[in-house]
């Protein structure tokens, strides 16, 4: 079975990592997406499974407040966070960890290889090394991140996880996923 054309690799990333512009405003960095991590991965026939924005899901593409570009960018993350707990964004977030971990089981279950997940650091959803809170930048797991490792620890799984910025050298970064350990 899936003896085709397929690499029958993947990893999961961020979905602003390839489309900024999903990303809180005044965030973006790049028109578009990380090329780098877009080439980085189709080098090396890895299919990039684009997780979904838990922030644009769940409280929209303005995060809820039209104003939130003009605060500093860990202020806003902030009270994103904050306002991530309200039950409407909460099921939501849930409903997403949940449809992330079944694609990884599916792929799991197939035997194909999974490099890991690749976050956005500094993000109070997808941060992997790196969040916000406090109004400021402290190391931790975003809330996306946190359920995501949630679930797939209580299903024996473990999956290398990289979180990025733009200011990072992000090849160097990501080849940390092809020494990991893979599940
Ligand atoms: S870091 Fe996560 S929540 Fe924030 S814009 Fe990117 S995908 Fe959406």
């Amino acid at each position: 079975m899936f003896t085709d054309g397929r690499s029958r690799k993947v990893v999961f990333v961020a979905h602003c990592l390839l489309n900024q512009n999903a990303i809180s405003d005044q965030t973006a960095v790049y028109p578009a997406a990380f090329r780098d991590v877009v080439d980085f991965f189709l080098e090396r026939d890895v299919g990039i499974v684009q997780m979904p924005c838990p922030e644009l899901c769940c409280l929209g593409l303005d995060r809820g407040d039209p104003a939130g570009g003009t605060r500093e960018v860990t202020v806003e993350n902030t009270r994103i966070r904050a306002a991530m707990a309200d039950p409407g964004p909460h099921e939501m977030l849930m409903r997403l960890a949940d449809l992330v971990l079944l694609q990884i089981r599916e792929y799991h279950k197939h035997g194909f290889q999974i490099l890991g997940i690749v976050g956005a650091n500094r993000s109070p959803n997808c941060g992997v090394d790196t969040t916000s809170a406090d109004n400021q930048e402290l190391p931790g797991r975003g809330l996306f991140m946190e359920e995501l490792e949630r679930r797939l620890t209580a299903r024996g799984l473990s999956l290398p996880m990289v979180g990025l910025k733009a200011s990072d050298n992000v090849p160097a970064k990501l080849q940390n996923l092809l020494s990991g350990p893979q599940s």
